[in-house]
């Protein structure tokens, strides 16, 4: 693998789209405090990722947040709240991504906010076209994973593909959520809950799978994903409900250390996706250079 893109939306477990039915003792528990082992790991690893955060709870963790930033990541923006896109007007989604960037920066001091991850990818082609009129450079909202029914179904045409998952319209970029095809079915390896899903042994195999067809890499993880901290859930929620906010949980970190040290001792560069911008941007203009001397 190229490239690895280690990304994280920064929201709460009751966030969690199958759970927002329920009622919920929203207060009584939090996960965002709980990822400094995680923090430590990154630095530990020396890894720089992309955090996208939820910004209605960014003043809450202004201290957590800008945290991050000092420890040299990167910091992005996972909207105003949590609400799936196709619920809201273009308008209401202007004002939202608007005002969602001018509290991030707010909270970092500093006007670095430039990309976005819509929750449950639940992006579509009006509002990507809307987020560059609003100043982001980039999106993380694209996935092929046809069988989930809440992720968007993203139309990038007129986008190029300037490298493995990653698209480029008129200074834009649009970075991929990676899958995997297996006959008719996709997956979408990249998610934490499919890494705390599947044993180790077979993220291996299908990472092996993965690789044939692909350089570059992107993950994609959650604050309750990387502690063990028991979650309140309500009586009533449904086994497979619960299965899917708990499984695996206990030996995650681990397991995503494992997994991180694999790529590494493979020769994958981890970057955050601001970075692969700069780089593929300086390549450009270096050949534009060459090009203009040539002539
Ligand atoms: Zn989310």
């Amino acid at each position: 693998m190229k490239t690895v893109f280690l990304t994280i939306d920064v929201e709460e477990w009751f966030h969690l789209e199958y759970l927002t039915k329920y009622n919920l003792n929203k207060d009584s528990v939090e996960t965002v405090p709980k990822i400094f082992n995680f923090l430590d790991m990154l630095d530990r690893l020396n890894i720089k990722a992309t955090f996208f955060v939820l910004a209605e709870i960014a003043y809450k963790y202004a201290d957590i947040i800008r945290d991050i930033r000092s420890r040299g990541h990167e910091i992005g923006c996972h909207g105003l709240d949590h609400e799936l896109l196709h619920e809201k007007s273009d308008e209401q989604f202007e004002e939202e991504v608007i005002k969602a960037r001018l509290i991030l920066n707010e909270v970092l001091g500093e006007d670095v906010v430039k990309g976005y991850r819509a929750s449950c990818f639940s992006m579509d082609r009006n509002k990507l076209d809307i987020l560059k009129r609003c100043g982001y450079i980039f999106d993380s909202s694209y996935i092929k994973f046809v069988q989930h029914p809440l992720y968007g179904h993203l139309d990038l045409s007129k986008y190029n593909k300037v490298d493995d998952l990653i698209y480029e319209k008129d200074g834009f970029y649009e970075f991929e959520i990676p899958t995997i095809d297996i006959g008719k079915f996709n997956l979408p390896i990249s998610g934490g809950g499919y890494l705390r899903l599947f044993p180790y042994l077979l993220i291996k195999i299908l990472l092996q799978l993965y690789s044939r067809k692909h350089d570059n890499f992107l993950l994609y993880i959650h604050p309750f994903e990387l502690t063990n901290i028991r979650l309140p859930f309500p009586e009533k929620l449904p086994f497979k409900d619960k299965f899917r906010a708990s499984v695996g949980r206990r030996h995650n970190l681990k397991k995503l250390e494992k997994l991180l040290l694999k790529l590494i001792k493979e020769g994958a560069e981890f970057k955050t996706i601001g970075e692969a911008i700069e780089t593929s941007n300086t390549m450009e203009e270096k050949d534009e250079l060459y090009f203009s001397n040539r002539v």
